[in-house]
Order: C-alpha cells, then structure tokens, then sequence
C-alpha cells in the first residue's frame, strides 16, 4: 500500500521521500511543479537509491488526481502541496484560497472515495497568531493575521469536520515552526525563487557572496537583543515527525495536533552568529525597519510530540547552519533550469 505525498517535489517533501524510503516505505508523488523542479525527485532517487511514481498532477485537477488514485493502491497521504508565500497570499489572496482549500477538498474527497482515510496536514505555527506568551503549546488560541495563515486554519477546520462527520479518519495536524537545513548529501535543499522571503535562504546567499548584505528586520522587539527569536528546525527532523505522524494514525483513528519545532528559541543576531561560527563564512548585515506583521517571539514546547508520537529533535543549530551552507554552496543557483 502506497502513501501519496501531495507536494513531494518542494522543500519539505523532497526530505520527507528521503525518510520514508529509506524507511522502506512506498510513496507516489503528486506536485504541479509550481513551485519546484522534477529534477528534485530525481536527487530523491539518487540519495536513497530507491525508485518510486510520480505524477505531474494539480490538485485542483479532480479527474486528474482520481487517475492516480485509480491506478494505485493508495492507503494514506502527506499532504504538502500548497501555496505558502505570506506577502504573495496578501496581493493574491484568491489563488491562495483556491489553491489551498480546493485542492485540500479534492484531495479529501479522493481519500474518502478510495477508503484512505489518514492524513497528515502539513500547517504552521502561523496559526497562533500572536502568541500571548511563550513557548508555545498546542492547546494556545488559535488566531490568524494573512490569508496565507487563514488557509492553514481553515483546513485544520475542515478537516476536524471530517473526522466529525466519520470516525474512520485518522488526522494529524503538524504545526511546523521554522524549518531550515538541508540534507546532508547537499543534493535537496531549498530553493526559492528570486529574493528570498525567509531568513536561512538570505543568509546563505549572502555567506556565499550572492547577495551583499542582510536586512535584519528590526532591532527592537522584547527579546534578549532586540531582533525577532523564532523556533528553527532541522528539515530533516521535521521529515521524520511525517514518518512518526503516520505510523501512529496508521494504528489509531482521530484529530491530533502537534508542534513540531526544537523548543529553543533563536534571535536573528543568533542566527547570524551561529552561521559564522558552523561555516567560516562572513555574514554583513545592517538593521533596518520591521517587517510589517512580524512577531516578537515565536517557540514551541514540543512535548507532545515526543510523548504521543515518540519524536524529538536532533539537530543542533549549527547542524542547520552548515547544511544549509553547503546546499547552497554545491547548488548556488538552486536546482537551475530542473
Ligand atoms: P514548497 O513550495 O517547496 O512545496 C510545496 C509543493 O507543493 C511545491 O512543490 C508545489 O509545486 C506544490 N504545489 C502547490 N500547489 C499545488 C497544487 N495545486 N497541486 C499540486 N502541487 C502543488 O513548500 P514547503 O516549504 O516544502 O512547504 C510544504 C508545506 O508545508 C506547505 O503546505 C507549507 O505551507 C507548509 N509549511 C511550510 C513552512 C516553511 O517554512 N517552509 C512552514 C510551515 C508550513
Ligand atoms: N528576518 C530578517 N531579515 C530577512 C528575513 C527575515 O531579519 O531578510 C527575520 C524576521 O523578521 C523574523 C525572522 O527573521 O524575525 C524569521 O523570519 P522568516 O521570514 O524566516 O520566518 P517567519 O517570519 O515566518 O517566522
């Protein structure tokens, strides 16, 4: 039986098809490669060694999607795909409604349909808005503040209706925090298009000499130097919370959600610092306005996840920092033309 991974060309995906066929799983990949390269899944096989399907296929295709389901023994599903730009989602928010939620309802019917009732939403810690104190733990109000958060929100919604309309259901809800690094191969990684939104992928073309200098993006928040702390992890652990996340709704039916970060927070000056140090390579930075939107602090206490779900992080910052480097030292121009 198959686990469909919706999405398993993109960043998080590729690392989530390393662990679960290193873990002998079997996995069909779906993705419409708007915000990825087939290339991607070819570095997949290359890594494990291992072959698997794939589909050019949008989620939004209905028919398309229920060709995949036809043609495969498909048993449960990771679901990536989506669109996960905050800015863009403020100018577009009806494609990122439409992406997201139509293709969550296609998705959702198929498995219905074709009796593979489990599923492990990929949403975020974007869905507590912000918080009223630190760290944070799932049972905090939950609050959004764009309509790219608002997706996240609506299909943790939807798919609590689900389980409410039908106990079958096995739900898991994984609320990253920030995910960074890369695969140690330094063959999968991240790979956004043009200027980077995020802070890792900045910092890496910066210590690389792509670009000059970083923007810190305000030095007066209430934290211990005055620049945003936020909860970066590993994306090879974040990978293998998917493997624990369905093994369990493999033996158990329900919702459940989980943080899934490191439990530390990380100061942007941190960062910089810590990604010297793991590197050698110089970062240049100057401080400059807020972004706007932007929160003072953000970190999980990601217990529950180490006891339900028998997960933890293992990586350590400068894990993230030096991973992150060679990715973008072996691959400066992401995965090029694909
Ligand atoms: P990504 O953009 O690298 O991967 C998403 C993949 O989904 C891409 O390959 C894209 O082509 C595909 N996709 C988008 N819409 C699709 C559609 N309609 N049909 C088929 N494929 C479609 O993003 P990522 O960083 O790997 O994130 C994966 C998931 O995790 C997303 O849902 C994202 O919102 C969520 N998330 C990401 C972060 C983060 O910081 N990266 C944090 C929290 C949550
Ligand atoms: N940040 C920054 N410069 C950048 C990008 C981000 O100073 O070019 C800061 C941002 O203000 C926040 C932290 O880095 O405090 C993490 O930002 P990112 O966009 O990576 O994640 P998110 O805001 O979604 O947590």
């Amino acid at each position: 039986m198959a686990i469909l991974i919706t999405g398993g060309a993109g960043y998080i995906g590729t690392h989530a098809m390393v662990e679960f066929l290193e873990a002998g799983r079997e996995v069909i990949c779906v993705d419409n490669y708007s915000n990825s390269k087939p290339c991607a899944l070819e570095r997949v096989k290359k890594i494990t060694g291992k072959n698997f399907k794939s589909y050019e296929v949008d989620l939004l295709d209905y028919d398309a999607l229920e060709q995949v389901f036809k043609e495969n023994k498909i048993d449960s599903c990771i679901h990536f795909a989506g669109l996960k730009a905050v800015g863009e989602s403020c100018q577009k928010p009806l494609l990122y409604y439409h992406n997201n939620l139509t293709g969550t309802f296609n998705l959702c019917s198929l498995l219905s349909k074709y009796g593979a009732k489990k599923i492990v939403f990929s949403s975020s810690a974007t869905v507590y808005g912000k918080p009223a104190s630190v760290p944070i733990t799932e049972d905090f109000p939950l609050s959004t503040t764009n309509p790219y958060g608002e997706t996240k929100l609506m299909i943790e919604r939807i798919l609590k209706d689900i389980y409410a309309s039908d106990s079958e259901w096995s739900v898991s809800i994984l609320r990253y925090f920030n995910p960074i690094g890369a695969h140690k191969s330094g063959l999968i990684g991240e790979d956004p298009k043009g200027i980077p939104n995020n802070l890792l992928p900045y910092i890496a073309q910066v210590a690389t000499g792509k670009r000059e200098c970083l923007s810190i993006f305000g030095s007066d928040y209430n934290t211990h130097d005055g620049t945003g702390v936020r909860d970066y992890i590993h994306v090879v652990d974040l990978a293998k919370a998917h493997l624990k996340a369905i093994e369990r709704a493999e033996k158990v039916t329900g919702v459940e959600y989980f943080n899934i970060g490191t439990g530390v927070g990380y100061s942007v000056l941190d960062i910089v610092k810590a990604y010297e140090s793991a590197t050698g390579a110089k970062v240049n930075y100057k401080i400059v306005d807020r972004r706007p939107g932007d929160i003072d602090e953000c970190y999980a206490n990601p217990e529950k996840a180490y006891n339900v779900l028998g997960w933890k992080a293992e990586y350590g910052i400068e894990d993230m920092c030096r991973d992150s480097y060679r990715w973008q030292t072996n691959n400066p121009d992401g995965y090029g033309e694909g």
